[in-house]
């Protein structure tokens, strides 16, 4: 028996051994299509020789220094790549092991900022149902995943929840976008007038959400309503781009798309593609220099901020992503899948929506593909269809919004940039497989 602590103690996996581009291969030399990136990590898929070199070097050179006692070369480029690229007014990097680090670190630097500008009453965070921001105590306390948070409450931080927003027409059939828009922006100024606009904090979203409903994009000009209102109420945006950043929807960021900036933007999975653990969280100036110019010192930290290793593959992937042209390929590919998707499974008795961006792509499973109805939960239909799918030599995500109201089983598909078109078939016929042995 092994003696790794799993967290699901009633299955068995098999055991990776080696990584082939797309595919992973375990130790009886099977084969899997990774069409999810692992939880879109892996945009480089799983054997890039530059990166790998890139690391090799570093370790050679130096793999550690500790963070409060000097910065290092692969850290600093990487940060001057990141703001060079980064939306408007983003001008520093502070650099974590993972998301869920990188969620901590925006919500104590926006509880700071207000702190060392004289308004320590600022501490209430909004963020939005069905959504996740990692498992760390703070961060879970911003999702708004109700079975991932019960166990754990009290919470950590003064929270609220309000309704996502889904591009999803079947949600919100009998309204228009804008009339969408505008319930949502009600709502929000609902929930901030009720709590005191001066006791607000933060409003934290994805922009496109991943983990609980499977790539769902929000609604033209939703972002720039939710913007204006933090604007008007002096509300810091958090945008939460752990998996839908760093390439994964057809631009750097995700947030470019709906034409803002943001104040806090969270980053990590496709920033080191899997090759190293490694998250950051972009700051705006105005919150860096609040902190700079008052105590000069953020109080946060963890061992392995900047780790060298971890910034020289990181910035070796993003260089690669840039020099072979992979944001261009991913809105390509991206609409191949989507062609194929809808091919495959529009006319489905079983699937409700396909949507997303990039190669960022879900389907929605349904028991009712009229009315929508989602089979029953005891079901757990799309971890059904991810064990299948392994069984058919692909890995997809199974996402799942068992939430206040449940949202259903969703299967999400992120592959790595660096497929061919010949990939995508793969992918949509072992998936369709998967499906049809999973159905009950
Ligand atoms: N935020 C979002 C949007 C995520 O999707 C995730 C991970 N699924 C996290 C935060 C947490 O990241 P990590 O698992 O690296 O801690």
């Amino acid at each position: 028996m092994s003696h790794v602590f799993h967290r699901h103690l009633k299955q068995q996996y098999p055991t990776a051994v080696a990584g082939d581009g797309p595919w992973l291969i375990d130790s009886q030399g099977r084969r899997y299509l990774d069409a999810c990136g692992g939880a879109a990590v892996s945009c480089l898929g799983h054997s890039d020789s530059e990166v790998q070199e890139a690391i090799s070097e570093q370790v050679q050179r130096l793999a550690y220094a500790h963070s409060s006692f000097f910065t290092t070369e692969p850290m600093e480029e990487l940060a001057d790549f990141l703001v060079a690229h980064a939306p408007e007014g983003l001008e520093s990097v502070y650099f974590v092991s993972g998301g869920s680090e990188a969620v901590e670190a925006a919500l104590k630097m926006a509880r700071q900022y207000f702190l060392e500008i004289g308004q320590p009453q600022r501490r209430h965070v909004v963020a939005r149902r069905q959504s996740y921001h990692g498992n760390t105590l703070g961060a879970l306390a911003a999702g708004g995943n109700a079975w991932r948070r019960k166990p754990f409450e009290p919470l950590l931080l003064e929270m609220s929840h309000v309704s996502p927003c889904y591009a999803w027409r079947h949600q919100w059939a009998d309204e228009s976008e804008a009339d969408y828009v505008e319930r949502l922006a009600a709502e929000l100024e609902e929930r901030i007038e009720q709590l005191g606009p001066e006791n607000v904090m933060a409003f934290v979203a994805e922009p496109v959400v991943g983990a609980t409903l499977g790539a769902v994009p929000a609604v033209n000009g939703y972002f720039r309503r939710i913007r204006e209102i933090c604007d008007r109420h002096g509300i810091l945006l958090i945008l939460d781009e752990v998996m839908c950043g760093m390439g994964r929807t057809g631009s750097l960021f995700a947030a470019e798309q709906e034409g803002i900036s943001a104040d806090l933007i969270t980053i990590a999975k496709g920033l080191g593609a899997g090759y190293q653990p490694i998250g950051a969280t972009l700051v705006s100036a105005r919150i860096r220099d609040a902190i700079a110019n008052g105590s000069g010192f953020f109080q946060h930290g963890h061992t392995y901020i900047g780790h060298a290793t971890a910034c020289a593959a990181a910035l070796a992937v993003q260089q690669a992503v840039q020099s072979r042209g992979l944001l261009a390929r991913v809105r390509t590919l991206g609409e191949g899948l989507n062609q194929r998707l809808q091919q495959r499974f529009a006319e489905h008795p079983h699937v409700g929506d396909i949507r997303g961006r990039g190669l960022f792509r879900g389907l929605e499973l349904v028991a009712d593909r009229d009315s929508k109805a989602p089979f029953d939960a005891s079901l757990n239909l799309n971890g059904r269809v991810k064990m299948a799918a392994m069984e058919q030599g692909l890995m997809c995500y199974p996402a799942g919004g068992t939430l206040d109201g449940r949202q259903g089983d969703h299967i999400l598909l992120a592959p790595p940039f660096i497929l061919d078109e010949s990939h995508l078939d793969e992918i949509v016929d072992r998936l369709g497989r998967a499906i049809d042995q999973a159905l009950p």
